[in-house]
Parts: C-alpha cells; sequence; structure tokens
C-alpha cells in the first residue's frame, strides 16, 4: 500500500481528536483537518502539475503543517525532500540541486535564507506556512480535495532525506512507498503505541527519526503528537508535564539532560512510562541514571536513514542493558567480519548487515556509494561493529570508521565516552583519534563540566587510566563549553578533528 492512505488510513475516524498540537502556542489540527489539508493541497499540486518524478522540498521547523505538506505530496506520487533547517543557504542550495526539486515549503523565519538558496537551482516556486510578506502562503496552494492516492509503484521514491553528514558529505537517500510503510508496520507491534497515548515530538521531522518514528507512525496509530519547533529543555518538560505524556522518543543528549539536570526535579513526569533512545551511543549507566530518577524505563533502539530507519528496537518488558533491542519483524540480520567477509556466530563482533523491505533503494546520483553499500544479493552493510547474544539482542560496540585504531589495537570511542559520563563532574564528553607518527592515531577525550565543578584535565586523564587497559588510555583530555552535535544528537566528530587541526 502507498504510504499516505495506509497513514491516513483511520483518520476520517478520528475526526475531532487533535493529531498535531503546537507546543508553544496550543493550537491544535485535527484529525480531520488533517486529512482534509492533505486533500486539498494534494489536489492544488496536481492541478499545477506536480506528480511523479516532481521534488518539493521543505524546510522548516516540527509544525503541524509540516505533516500536511509532506503527506499532500506523497499522495500525489512525487516526492518530498526534507532539509535540515540550520543549513546554511550554500547547503541548501546543494540539496534543492542534487534532489532537483521544484518548488520549496518554508516559514517566514527562513525565508531570507531560501531565497538565496534557490539562486541557480530548478526551485521555481516559494510558499511559506503561516503568513509572511510578499510570500505566497502554503494556503494558496490548496485545490479541490484529491479524493484518492494518485497511483504509484511501490518502488516510487517518496522521500528523499539527506543522512546526517556524520562521517562525510551527507548523502541523498531513496526512500519508497514500500520502504516506508514497512517499517511502519514493523515497528509497530515492539513499539506498542496505542491512540490513547500523546508525546512531544522534539526531534526534528526532516530526520528520518522524527519524520517516521514520531510524524509517521504516531499519526498511523492514532496518537497526538505535540510539536516543538525547537529544542528548548525547559518547554519540553513544560509540555510532557502538561499534556500528561506517556512517552518520550528522544536522542542521548535528551536522556543525558533527563538524569543530570537540577531542573527536572521541578517538573511532574510522573505518567512517563517509557523514554525511547535512538541515533547515537547510550551508556547503560546513563539510561539506568535517567530511569531511575524519572521511575519510568529507558530503552534503545537502533536505526539509519538507509533503513527506513529501525531494525533493531526493545519491546515492552524486555530491557537488556546496553542492547538497542531486538530485530524487528521480517528483517534478516547479519554479523560479518570486515576482513573476511565470513558470517560470525553468537556474541562475535562484526559488522552488523541488514536485509529487508526496510533497505533504501540507493543513494541519490551515486551509483558507487550505493554498490559499496548493497550488495548484490540486498543485503545493507551498516558501517556499524555489533553483536548479538543468544537471545537475538543486539548491542552496537561502534562506528567501522570511528574506531581508533592504537598501534594495532582498536580503541572504540563510544565506551570511552560512556565512561567518562560516569565520572561525577562531567556533563558531557567525546574522543576522538588525532594522527599520529608512532602510533598511528592516539585516543583524546573532550569534556564539558557540570556548572561550578572544578576538576582538572590531569585528574580526568587519570580517572580514565585507572579503569581502562593501557591503549585505551585518553592520550589527552581538553574542556570544553560544549561537544559539537547534530540535529538528532550525534557527536560531530570531524568538526572536533578540524578544531584539533587548528590547534
Ligand atoms: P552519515 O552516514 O551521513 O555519515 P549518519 O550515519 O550519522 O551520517 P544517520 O542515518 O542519521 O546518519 O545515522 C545512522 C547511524 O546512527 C548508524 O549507522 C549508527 O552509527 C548510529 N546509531 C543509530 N542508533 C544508534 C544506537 N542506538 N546506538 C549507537 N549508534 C546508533
Ligand atoms: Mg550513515
Amino acid at each position: 500500500q502507498a504510504l499516505t492512505p495506509f497513514t491516513m488510513a483511520n483518520a476520517a475516524q478520528l475526526g475531532d481528536k487533535p493529531a498535531l498540537i503546537d507546543g508553544p502556542t496550543g493550537r491544535t489540527l485535527t484529525y480531520s483537518q488533517l486529512d482534509q489539508g492533505i486533500r486539498a493541497l494534494a489536489g492544488g499540486l496536481v492541478a499545477r502539475g506536480f506528480g511523479k518524478g516532481d521534488v518539493l522540498a521543505i524546510l522548516a521547523p516540527n509544525l503541524p503543517e509540516y505533516a500536511v505538506v509532506f503527506h499532500g505530496v506523497a499522495m500525489t506520487g512525487g516526492a518530498v525532500t526534507t532539509i535540515n533547517p540550520t543549513y546554511t543557504a550554500k547547503e541548501i542550495r546543494h540539496q534543492l540541486t542534487d534532489a532537483g526539486a521544484t518548488m520549496l515549503v518554508t516559514v517566514g523565519m527562513f525565508l531570507d535564507t531560501a531565497r538565496e538558496a534557490i539562486e541557480g537551482t530548478t526551485v521555481e516556486s516559494i510558499h511559506v506556512i503561516g503568513e509572511a510578506e510578499g510570500a505566497e502562503p502554503l494556503t494558496a496552494l490548496f485545490g479541490e480535495p484529491l479524493a484518492d492516492q494518485v497511483e504509484v509503484d511501490l518502488d516510487d521514491v517518496v522521500v528523499l532525506p539527506y543522512s546526517s553528514g556524520t562521517t562525510g558529505l551527507s548523502k541523498g537517500v531513496m526512500l519508497t512507498h514500500r520502504n516506508l510503510v514497512a517499517n511502519i508496520q514493523q515497528t509497530r507491534v515492539p513499539m506498542d503505541l496505542t491512540a490513547e497515548e500523546s508525546f512531544v515530538a522534539v526531534l526534528p521531522f526532516f530526520h528520518i527519526y522524527g519524520m517516521q518514528v514520531l510524524m509517521n507512525s504516531g499519526l498511523r496509530t492514532g496518537a497526538t503528537i505535540i510539536t516543538m519547533p525547537r529544542f528548548d529543555p525547559m518547554q519540553f518538560l513544560e509540555l510532557n508535564a502538561q499534556h500528561g505524556c506517556t512517552r518520550a522518543f528522544v536522542a542521548p543528549p535528551i536522556v543525558v539532560f533527563l538524569a543530570k539536570h537540577p531542573a527536572v526535579e521541578g517538573f511532574d513526569l510522573s505518567k512517563m512510562e517509557t523514554i525511547f533512545s535512538g541515533a547515537a551511543p547510550l551508556s547503560a549507566e546513563l539510561a539506568e541514571e535517567a530511569a531511575g530518577r524519572l521511575g519510568c524505563e529507558v530503552v534503545q533502539g537502533y536505526g539509519m536513514t538507509e533503513l527506513s530507519p529501525v531494525t533493531q528496537l526493545t519491546t515492552p518488558g524486555g530491557y537488556k542493558p546496553g542492547s538497542v533491542g531486538v530485530t524487528t519483524p521480517n528483517t534478516e540480520i547479519m554479523i560479518v567480519d570486515p576482513l573476511s567477509g565470513e558470517s560470525l556466530g553468537t556474541d562475535a563482533e562484526g559488522e552488523l548487515w541488514i536485509r529487508g523491505p526496510q533497505v533504501m533503494k540507493g543513494y541519490l546520483n551515486n551509483e558507487r556509494a550505493t554498490a559499496d553499500t548493497i550488495t548484490d544479493d540486498g543485503w545493507l552493510r551498516t558501517g556499524d561493529v555489533a553483536k548479538v547474544d543468544a537471545d537475538g539482542h543486539v548491542y552496537i560496540v561502534d562506528r567501522l570508521k570511528e574506531l581508533i585504531k592504537y598501534k594495532g589495537f582498536q580503541v572504540p570511542p563510544a565506551e570511552l565516552e560512556a565512561l567518562l559520563l560516569t565520572h561525577p563532574d562531567v556533563a558531557d564528553a567525546a574522543v576522538i583519534g588525532i594522527p599520529d607518527d608512532d602510533a598511528g592515531e592516539l585516543p583524546i577525550g573532550y569534556v564539558v563540566l557540570k556548572e561550578g565543578r572544578g576538576t582538572t584535565e590531569d585528574d580526568i586523564k587519570a580517572f580514565v587510566a585507572e579503569e581502562v587497559a593501557t591503549y585505551k588510555q585518553l592520550h589527552r583530555i581538553t574542556v570544553l563549553d560544549e561537544i559539537p552535535k547534530s540535529a538528532s544528537g550525534k557527536i560531530l566528530r570531524r568538526v572536533l578533528r578540524d578544531r584539533n587541526d587548528a590547534g
């Protein structure tokens, strides 16, 4: 089934139930309003000749209308490309050009950047959600409501998100109707979300996690989604308390905040049952610290843009410390020795390979990268090191490319980051490898200290040295005000590396 009818299957029945609430203002879009908006936008776009093979770009923070745009386009048989609003005009221009977008939807706040970005691209028109002077509003695109989804092939591309760009240039990922619907279905039972629940959409809809796990699964279930245009920690707590949210879908930096920030005590989060963390490593210690403080479960899932995104998820009551959970239904996994290419058994560490209906069609305009990533028989190489235990629980060790090679040893930065976070004075941490003539690479650490703490860099170095084998010791510690992170909560190691190159 194509994405939009599948996602909207229950919209008509849900009627006046709030589908999306703009957190800061309380402005609500009910399920029937959402349904009408999607059909009106789709009808208007089709009347303008937009459809299969066409791409509309959206550059917006999380707002209720995001879902109207996303599904309105999906209904026409065309594709959406979702843009990171923190991008510069130049980065946006690259994505618009690469994706071949002809229309751009944005908000007043980003209008100037959008105008600059479309110069020299194929974008013909800009439309704004809400109002902005001198710009055509989104509603001007609305037309006669479209009754049915324009016929699509399930392998037609419906969305072109770009990967986070953690390891290099961000790549356009071709996801099809089949991919998105498959993953919503695969996560439905293990996620166990019900229509009575609500949650705060704090992770951005432009990234696959927010797009699929928050927006699309939430709408498919009939839950109420409270949108937050930008991460504001106090507002996040306030909205969770105000709406009596039962779930939170977050990334590790928010778990760190929930575990360690004094302000958390001031809010009633007693309705919270489960906090899901994904997108980056979360240590068992940190998960337990947050769980103990909030009196709820803190569990993990694993995914990547190329996998629509989820392939592992913790089932209710199925928590195992440090694990990202079990493999979703209708998904095959293999742990592969990166050197010999052999498939490894239980508890052995190797590269995680995945096969299933959620595997992307390929990278856009990049056959070489596609061929390097998906094998001839359909296995997607994740580039992550993992192991599987006898019960099928998967543990992510680190990224293959990010393992630090110290004198022939492999040093996993994620393990050292988790250790640094157990130091009572450390609020956040990152570890990278820097080139070294003798050792190949040297592991070094960056930490952010909790307010008012006077621990020295040497103290922290000694703390690590006491806990780990000699080859894993950190050769330098630097205190920073902040660890650079992506919108989905990943440590931007290349930023730290550049910083180091600059001295
Ligand atoms: P790029 O591919 O452009 O360098 P990226 O891989 O960071 O960027 P995403 O698709 O957003 O882009 O992220 C997928 C990656 O996130 C996975 O390959 C994995 O390394 C990491 N990841 C996701 N979930 C977890 C988790 N629970 N624990 C550890 N790592 C995770
Ligand atoms: Mg990646």
